[in-house]
């Protein structure tokens, strides 16, 4: 069973292939769309950006680190229609179970009321909260998701740049 390259979960059901990659659905490969692009980026200038993420404090609560990657699941469903969603956050451990708990109490009361999806994916999504619950962890040293969360904010930073600067002047009157 191959790790969504974008959350970093394990694809249960389906997935979505781009290139040589695989995501969890269409959300995860849009938002993992760059990933091709990232590894281009030298490794000198991802380890050092890492480094200072995992030691530095939580962009959430500023309190302190160590800092990674942690994904919560969500799913909300109405009749025929169920919307799933793996959300990677960088932040502590203590944010990160606060997450996966509103997320769990979301999957709870949202999720079943969809057919099939719902009542396939909720307990897949519930049970993937209840084990990040259990097993989270301070990582040391930084997860390997963290260096492609790091690679990937990276390149989008380059490209709003870059639309920054392609921007035409404006016109004169
Ligand atoms: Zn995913
Ligand atoms: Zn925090």
């Amino acid at each position: 069973m191959s790790n969504c390259s974008y959350c970093g979960s394990k694809i249960i059901l389906g997935g979505v292939r781009s290139f040589d990659l695989r995501f969890c659905n269409q959300k995860c490969a849009q938002s993992g769309a760059l990933l091709n692009v990232s590894i281009h980026i030298p490794d000198e200038v991802v380890q050092s950006k890492v480094i200072n993420i995992h030691k530095g404090s939580c962009p959430i609560c500023a309190g302190p680190g160590p800092i990674d990657v942690h994904t919560s699941y969500a799913i909300w469903s109405a009749i025929v229609v169920s919307c799933w969603k793996n959300t990677p956050r960088i932040s502590c451990v203590s944010c990160a179970r606060k997450a996966r708990i509103e997320d769990a109490i979301r999957c709870f009361f949202f999720g079943w009321w969809g057919f099939p999806n719902g009542i396939i994916r909720t307990p897949i999504q519930l049970g993937r909260n209840i084990v990040g619950l259990i097993k989270a962890k301070t990582t040391n040293p930084p997860s390997a998701h963290l260096e492609k969360f790091v690679r990937l904010s990276l390149v989008s930073e380059a490209r709003r740049m870059q639309n920054l600067n392609t921007t035409p002047p404006p016109i004169p009157r």
